[in-house]
């Protein structure tokens, strides 16, 4: 099994660099406790526009000519057709928010999803997705843990005939990463940080602690 993993600070070039090195610091930002759900969306929001294009990148694009205003041509490469984006409720959507600056026209989709602390299963409650058939798709989530809660959204994805999958994520665990790639090895899985282990709780170590209480605050009810 080829296992694609883009993790972005490993990836040597030049071009590279400048995003690798804001990744970096942004990721520092979200792990630090003292960074507060302000700072700690925002860096959200920008760590899911570097992240989105680099799935850029792998689109598939057409040539396009135009003739401009000082009557030359010029030839560039544009997308072929707009992603769909998905994302997980609730810690995704600040990472999506920042998805969404790259591909400001694309449809998006939520599905909403709740961990049982105990149990650490996935319980789907909501969802709301445009027509995927033959489409490509990014799903966010912030945090790839055990990988129940993705593995479950891409199955209800896949039941909608997309053509590719991508998922992008902020802070991904090995054993996540290698779950989802276990269900379906052609997804392609973009992650600021890839950490290597859970606790017992299902948490990401080191990670950064719980992603939607802190863009959001700390949950009071959770039915
Ligand atoms: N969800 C989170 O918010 N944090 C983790 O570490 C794991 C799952």
């Amino acid at each position: 099994m080829k296992i694609i993993v883009f993790f972005i600070f490993l990836i040597v070039s030049t071009a590279a660099f400048a995003q690798n090195q804001a990744l970096n610091q942004l990721v520092y930002e979200i792990r630090n406790p003292q960074t507060d759900a302000v700072h700690f969306r925002c860096a959200l929001e920008k760590i899911g526009e570097y992240l989105a294009l680099s799935v850029l990148e792998e689109l598939r694009t057409t040539e396009a000519t135009l003739e401009t205003l000082t009557g030359g041509v010029a030839t560039h490469n544009l997308l072929e057709e707009n992603p769909v984006l998905i994302t997980i409720l609730r810690a995704g959507l600040p990472l999506n928010n920042g998805v969404q600056k790259v591909f400001p026209s694309a449809e998006v989709g939520f599905l909403a999803m709740a961990r049982d602390e105990e149990t650490m299963r996935a319980r789907v409650d909501y969802i709301a997705i445009p027509d995927l058939e033959g489409r490509c798709v990014i799903l966010t989530d912030t945090m790839l843990a055990t990988g129940g809660s993705l593995c479950d959204a891409i199955k209800i994805v896949e039941k909608y005939g997309p053509k590719k999958i991508y998922v992008i994520t902020a802070n991904a665990a090995q054993p996540g990463i290698d779950r989802i790639l276990r269900l379906n090895p052609s997804i392609k899985i973009f992650a600021a940080a890839i950490d290597p282990s859970l606790n017992d709780k299902g948490y990401i170590m080191p990670g950064l602690g719980d992603a939607g209480d802190r863009c959001y605050g700390k949950k009071h009810v959770a039915e």
